[in-house]
């Protein structure tokens, strides 16, 4: 006879339950999320075994998702089984970084699965505080290059506004984790107002990229008011909104947002897929109303251990992304963020995951990969070394296949100014292609 127990809930009492749940005969939903396929939603997906007495109209209206978001341990055991250990480990994370679900996330969850991705992004672990000496709080220094509350002014050309710390979903590999700790806040109109003096101010900033938390937790009027008022700064000639509502509550993209991004172009909206089971038919709806609006969508994803660390599933996410007319744009080294640890990856494994994917797949498909270093060091991409050595007349490759291949080195225009002639060895110096076989030596 079985005797640890763990406690799951269905319907909406906490219930104990045997150990061998999970195997044959169980009675939970199998999961919805093939990974070769997109998830379908209708009859057979998690949201009509978790959710079946929630109308399409509620389920349809991202307010209702909103109000309704899991936010204790209490509310997730009535959907997610866990066993009594599992209970008091997210009783203790949410202390310090609280949890926070949508009705709509949680349905595209396995919840037989406890490696299953989606879950893992969403339901807090244990690690998040039992590795708590290591990572830093901000890693990248935001609030150093804070010029006003609310506004990071790194780069020289853009800045980034943050209009609150609110976000339906409470990410577990989050970069601004350290806000969660200060509730939730929404900037003020005179905070507002200060960021926009600030940008009127500075003419070399172009591109304006407005975040959160979520900036889509704001009323589509709230967002109106500080667009249009960007729009109204000549030297601002893009406007970029971060936002992860097209995957974690896709039901927010609704004509009333998508019409007023449609007149203060051109808008370019970054959004957050990390892996192939958050693209359902619902976060295609929500792209597509986007685009149509003329808003092309990239995406930014976060490496994650366990998550999105193949390269088969950066590949089925990123042509995933494309047929939904996502452009994958980013793929981030996971900060290094206090309670991320256990999900951060080596950064061999990113580049690996490039090597296995450029060249294999479309380039389209093919993010770059960067470091946001530590200090606001800023973005470094990283990327597998095709180039194996070079004199002053050639270069020399390697391929996608690992085929060896020489390139003509155009002699540079130093060289035709004699007064300018660097000092040239008097031999080439062969011996940096001494490793490579005549065999595989092309000339192109
Ligand atoms: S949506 Fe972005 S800001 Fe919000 S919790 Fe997730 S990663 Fe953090």
């Amino acid at each position: 006879m079985k005797t640890n127990l763990k406690t799951r809930c269905s319907s909406n009492s906490l219930k104990i339950i045997s150990e061998n749940y999970g195997s044959e005969g169980d009675d939970e939903p199998p999961s919805s999320c093939d990974e070769s396929e997109p998830p379908q939603c209708g009859p057979k997906s998690n949201r009509f075994k978790l959710f079946g007495a929630v109308s399409d109209a509620d389920w349809n209206d991202w307010k209702w998702q909103f109000r309704n978001r899991i936010t204790s341990v209490e509310q997730l055991a009535k959907y997610v089984p866990l066993t009594i250990k599992r209970f008091a480990e997210i009783s203790a994370v949410a202390k310090t970084y609280p949890l926070s679900i949508t009705p709509y996330y949680l349905s595209l969850m396995d919840l037989n699965n406890p490696h299953d991705p989606v879950a893992m992004q969403a339901i807090p672990a244990i690690e998040e505080i039992t590795f708590k000496t290591t990572g830093i709080e901000d890693p990248l220094e935001e609030n150093r290059d804070s010029v006003v509350p609310g506004l990071v002014h790194k780069y020289p050309d853009r800045v980034l506004m943050v209009l609150t710390d609110i976000c339906p979903m409470l990410c577990r590999h989050c970069t601004r984790k350290r806000e969660w700790k200060n509730g939730d806040w929404v900037r003020t109109p005179g905070d507002i107002e200060a960021m926009l003096n600030y940008i009127r101010n500075n003419r070399n900033v172009r591109d304006v990229i407005i975040s959160g938390g979520d900036c889509l937790t704001l009323s589509t009027k709230h967002l109106e008011s500080v667009i249009s008022r960007l729009r109204q700064i000549n030297h601002v000639e893009i406007i970029r909104i971060g936002t992860r509502f097209p995957v974690v509550l896709p039901q927010r993209i609704d004509s009333e947002f998508c019409d007023m991004l449609s007149q203060y172009g051109p808008i370019w909206m970054n959004t957050h897929f990390n892996t192939v089971n958050e693209i359902t038919p619902e976060s295609a709806a929500a792209i597509d109303r986007i685009v149509r609006a003329g808003v092309p969508v990239n995406n930014q994803s976060v490496l994650m251990r366990g998550i999105n660390d193949t390269v088969e599933k950066q590949t089925k996410l990123c042509q995933g992304l494309l047929k939904i007319k996502v452009r994958p744009y980013y793929l981030f080294q996971c900060d290094e963020v206090q309670g991320t640890d256990h999900l951060r990856t080596t950064i061999d494994t990113g580049i690996k995951i490039i090597e296995g994917m450029r060249g294999f797949t479309s380039g389209l498909a093919v993010p770059n990969y960067v470091i946001d270093l530590p200090q606001g060091g800023g973005k470094v991409t990283l990327q597998p070394n095709y180039m194996l050595a070079k004199t002053e007349k050639e270069v020399l490759f390697s391929n996608y296949q690992g085929r060896v291949i020489t390139c003509h080195n155009p002699v540079s225009e130093k060289h035709t100014e004699p007064h300018l002639q660097p000092e040239v060895p008097a031999k080439t110096p062969d011996f940096v292609f001494s490793e490579v076989r005549d065999a595989d030596r092309v000339i192109v």
